[in-house]
């Protein structure tokens, strides 16, 4: 399978990335204090097939739910249960959906309420690191440069750079060919072509790189049980430069916040 779409395949990949950010537009409004994953992923499932899609990750490689929600320091593909969400908490809710044939994957790590200061400053530095991972997807470039930049930018901190789950292709399907790291060495592995889609998936831990891989079969938590974060965009390449599918404006339109994701992408291009 060519690892190149066309410029209408993006288009397609494009709506089933933004009616993911959609969703996770709709699940901010109401993450908060004593709401369980369970409420939030009958929410994402509901919204999903009203907009005629399908989620994602529901029966993927036998997944059970629609999201993945990874609270604290789980790592990624926590399983929705009915445990509250309390003051101070983080949850990653990583989401999928399927249209026209064509997948959307897409990531964010939410703050409950109030979080510590160290928190704040692993969920910034995280999401730093997806747009300076971005910002290397482009024509002449190579996978490794990708994942040298989101590892040396988290690293910088004292933060661990997981190993084991890396970004990837998508297309028609979930996890296409070729894997993105979150590490790597400058000028290595595959060349970036023109119309490549990926989903840059920076899984970053405050402490140790390490995880575990828990009895259920699913959830990975750090081994150190310090917090973990997790932000996913899928980005094309359209004519030699980055073009970045999914949006985090409906997340802060929830939240009331000021950022502007433009601005904040723009500021790692300058
Ligand atoms: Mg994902
Ligand atoms: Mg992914």
């Amino acid at each position: 399978m060519s690892l190149q779409k066309t410029l209408e395949e993006i288009e397609l990949i494009r709506e089933s990335a933004l009616l993911v950010s959609k969703t996770l537009g709709v699940l901010a409004k109401e993450i908060k204090e004593g709401v369980t994953t369970l409420m939030l992923d009958k929410i994402a499932e509901e919204f999903i097939r009203d907009n005629d899609a399908t989620p994602g990750f529901l029966g993927l490689y036998d997944f059970p739910n629609t999201l993945c929600t990874s609270p604290n320091s789980q790592v990624v593909h926590g399983i929705p249960n009915n445990e509250p969400l309390k003051n101070g908490d983080i949850i990653s809710i990583d989401c999928g959906v399927l249209k026209n044939n064509f997948y959307g994957d897409h990531a964010y790590t939410f703050a409950v309420g109030e979080v510590s200061d160290d928190i704040k400053k692993l969920l910034k530095v995280t999401k730093e690191s997806l747009y300076i991972g971005i910002k290397e997807f482009k024509l002449g470039n190579r996978v490794g440069d990708i994942g040298f930049a989101i590892q040396n930018h988290c690293e910088k901190s004292g933060y661990g750079v997981v190993r084991e789950l890396v970004g990837h292709g998508i297309g028609k399907i979930m996890h296409e060919k070729p894997e993105i790291p979150n590490y790597g060495r400058k000028g290595t592995g595959k060349k970036l072509q023109e119309g490549m889609v990926v989903a840059i998936e920076p899984m970053i831990n405050m402490k140790t790189p390490k995880i575990i891989q828990h009895d259920d079969g699913w959830t990975i938590t750090t081994r150190d049980n310090l917090p973990s974060v997790h932000f996913e965009h899928n980005i094309a390449i359209i004519e030699g430069q980055p073009e970045i599918l999914s949006t985090f404006e409906y997340i802060y339109d929830s939240l009331k916040v000021s950022s502007n994701e433009e601005d904040e992408f723009h500021n790692y291009f300058s």
